[in-house]
C-alpha cells in the first residue's frame, strides 16, 4: 500500500462512482473521499426508469441505490449538484462549479475516478419542442410519466434497448404506441436481424405498432410536438414523443488533460487510463475486458450496461489503493431487458455477424404467449470461430444461467450443444 493514495475524488455520482466509493473504503483507503455529481440526487438505479418506473407511481426516493446515511457511515462527502469542469493532471486537480453556475474551484487529489457516464443522444432540431423527450435521468423519467395518458399517442423513435422498453411501459399506461427503428429489426446491432424481429414481435403481439426500414427526418408541431416527420414523406402523429438512438459518453470536461478520449476515456486493463492514480470506470471508460481476448485481444471496449458499471466500481478500489497489485478486469458480459411480460437476457459478446441457432425451446411458439412459464421461451446461441460467443434468452432464466456459466470458459460450439442437450 506504499503507493495508495492519501486524498481521492470520483467524479460521477450514479453506479460506477457509488460502488466505487465503497470499494475504495473496502480497499482500506481511510483518507479524505469526495463523490462529485452534476445531478441534484443522491445516486439512483437507472434500469427501473424505463420500466416500473413508468408504469407505476413509485417513489423516486425508492430508487436510491444506497440507505439513507449510508455515504455518512463510510464517510464520504458527497457534493451533489456539481459539475467537474476540467481535469489537470500535472497538478492533479479538478475544476468544479455548482449546478446552478458560479465561479469553478480546483480540488486537489492524489487518486482520481472517472465515472461520469454518458448521456442520451437527441434528434438534431427538436429542442425546446414541447413533448420531445430523451430518457436517462430521474427527472427525464418523471416527465415522461406524466405524459402517459391512457389514449395518449406515444411515438417511440429507435428501436434499442430504450425504444423498446419505454414503448412497453406505454403500452402497459393505455397509450397507442408507435416504434420506430430506421434498421430492418431492432435491437439488431446486438442480436442481428434473425433475433432482432423475435424479440420485435413482442410490440407487434402487445398492440405496439413498428415502423422499421424507415428514418426519421424531424419532428412537427411549434410550441408542441404534433406529429414525426418520417424520411418516405410520411407522419406519425404524437401527442409524446421518446427518442432512444444511443448515448454519447461524458468525456467533454476531459478535454485538454491529456487523456486518451476515444468513443470514452481509453483504459488499460486496470482501467487505469495512462497517469498513476487516474482510473475510469463504468459507460465512460473504454477498457480491455480479459473475458473477449480470444476476439478482441487488449483491445479497449466501452460498454453501457448496468452489470459492468458495479464491476468497474467494485474493481477500482483495489486496483487505486494497491497499484503494484492490480487485476485486470474479466467478465463475461451480460445485459437484461424486460419488455411487457417478457425477460430478455443477453451474455457473452453476439455479434451480428455470428451464426445464430436456437439452443433451447422453441422460437416459433404463437402470439400472445409472452409470460414468464409460456410456451414461448428460448435460448439462442451465437457461434464464431467454432465457439459460443454469447446466448441471448427469453423467457428461459433457468437455462440462460446455465449458459452464462458455461460461456467463463470460452466453450465450443460442441459443448454448448451438449448443454443444451441435457435442457430440452
Ligand atoms: P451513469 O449512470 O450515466 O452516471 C454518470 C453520472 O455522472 C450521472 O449522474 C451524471 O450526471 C454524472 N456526470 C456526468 N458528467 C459529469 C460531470 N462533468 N461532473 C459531475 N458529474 C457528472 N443496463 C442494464 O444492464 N440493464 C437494464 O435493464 C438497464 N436499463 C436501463 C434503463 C435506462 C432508462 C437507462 C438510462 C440505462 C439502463 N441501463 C441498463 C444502463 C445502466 O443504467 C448504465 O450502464 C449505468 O447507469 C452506467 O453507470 P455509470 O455510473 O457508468 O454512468
Ligand atoms: P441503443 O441501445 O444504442 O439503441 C439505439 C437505437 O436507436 C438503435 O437501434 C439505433 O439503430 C437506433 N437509432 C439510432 N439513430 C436513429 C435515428 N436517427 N432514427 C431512428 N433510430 C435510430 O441506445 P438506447 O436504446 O437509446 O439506450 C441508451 C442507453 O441506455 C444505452 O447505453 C443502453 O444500453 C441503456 N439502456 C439499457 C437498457 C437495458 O440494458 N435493458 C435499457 C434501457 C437503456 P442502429 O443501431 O442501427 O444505429
Amino acid at each position: 500500500m506504499s503507493n495508495s493514495p492519501k486524498r481521492i475524488v470520483i467524479v460521477g455520482a450514479s453506479l460506477a462512482g457509488a460502488r466505487a466509493a465503497h470499494s475504495v473504503r473496502a480497499a482500506g483507503h481511510d483518507g479524505p473521499l469526495t463523490l462529485i455529481g452534476a445531478e441534484p440526487h443522491l445516486p439512483y438505479d437507472r434500469p427501473p426508469l424505463s420500466k416500473e418506473f413508468l408504469t407505476s407511481e413509485q417513489d423516486p426516493g425508492s430508487l436510491a441505490l444506497d440507505p439513507d446515511g449510508a455515504y455518512d457511515e463510510i464517510d464520504v462527502e458527497v457534493m451533489a449538484s456539481t459539475f467537474a469542469v476540467g481535469l489537470d493532471t500535472e497538478s492533479r486537480t479538478v475544476s468544479i462549479a455548482p449546478a446552478a453556475g458560479g465561479s469553478a474551484e480546483t480540488l486537489p487529489f492524489d487518486g482520481l475516478v472517472i465515472a461520469t457516464g454518458a448521456a442520451a443522444r437527441s434528434l438534431r432540431g427538436t429542442e425546446g419542442i414541447a413533448g420531445v423527450h430523451t430518457l436517462r435521468t430521474l427527472d427525464d423519467s418523471m416527465a415522461i410519466r406524466e405524459g402517459l395518458r391512457a389514449g395518449a399517442r406515444v411515438a417511440v423513435v429507435g428501436g434499442g434497448f430504450i425504444g423498446s422498453e419505454v414503448a412497453a411501459s406505454a403500452v402497459a399506461r393505455g397509450c397507442e404506441v408507435t416504434v420506430i427503428e430506421a434498421a430492418t429489426a431492432p435491437l439488431m446491432r446486438g442480436l442481428g436481424a434473425e433475433m432482432g424481429a423475435r424479440v420485435g414481435a413482442l410490440h407487434d403481439d402487445n398492440g405496439a405498432e413498428l415502423r422499421l426500414g424507415v428514418g426519421v427526418d424531424g419532428v412537427l408541431g411549434t410550441d408542441r410536438v404534433e406529429a414525426v416527420a418520417m424520411a418516405d414523406g410520411s407522419r406519425v402523429p404524437a401527442d409524446l414523443v421518446v427518442v432512444g438512438i444511443g448515448v454519447v459518453p461524458n468525456t467533454s470536461w476531459l478535454e485538454g488533460s491529456g487523456l486518451q478520449i476515444d468513443n470514452g476515456v481509453v483504459c488499460d486493463a486496470t482501467l487505469c487510463c495512462g497517469p498513476p492514480g487516474i482510473y475510469a470506470v463504468g459507460d465512460v471508460a473504454r477498457a480491455p475486458n480479459g473475458w473477449l481476448g480470444p476476439w478482441h485481444g487488449d483491445a479497449p471496449i466501452r460498454v453501457e450496461h448496468w452489470t459492468a458499471a458495479v464491476e468497474h466500481g467494485m474493481a477500482v478500489g483495489r486496483n487505486l489503493i494497491a497499484p503494484d497489485e492490480a487485476q485486470p478486469y474479466h467478465s463475461v458480459p451480460f445485459v437484461w431487458s424486460d419488455q411487457y411480460d417478457a425477460r430478455i437476457q443477453i451474455a457473452g459478446h453476439p455479434d451480428a455477424d455470428d451464426d445464430v441457432e436456437v439452443l433451447v425451446g422453441s422460437a416459433n411458439d404463437g402470439p400472445n404467449t409472452h409470460n414468464r412459464d409460456s410456451s414461448r421461451s428460448f435460448l439462442a446461441g451465437y457461434r464464431r470461430d467454432g465457439r459460443l460467443s454469447g446466448v441471448m434468452a427469453l423467457n428461459a432464466i433457468r437455462p440462460f444461467v446455465r449458459f452464462r456459466r458455461l460461456l467463463a470458459g470460452h466453450p465450443t460450439w460442441g459443448e454448448a450443444l451438449e448443454l443444451a442437450a441435457t435442457l430440452n
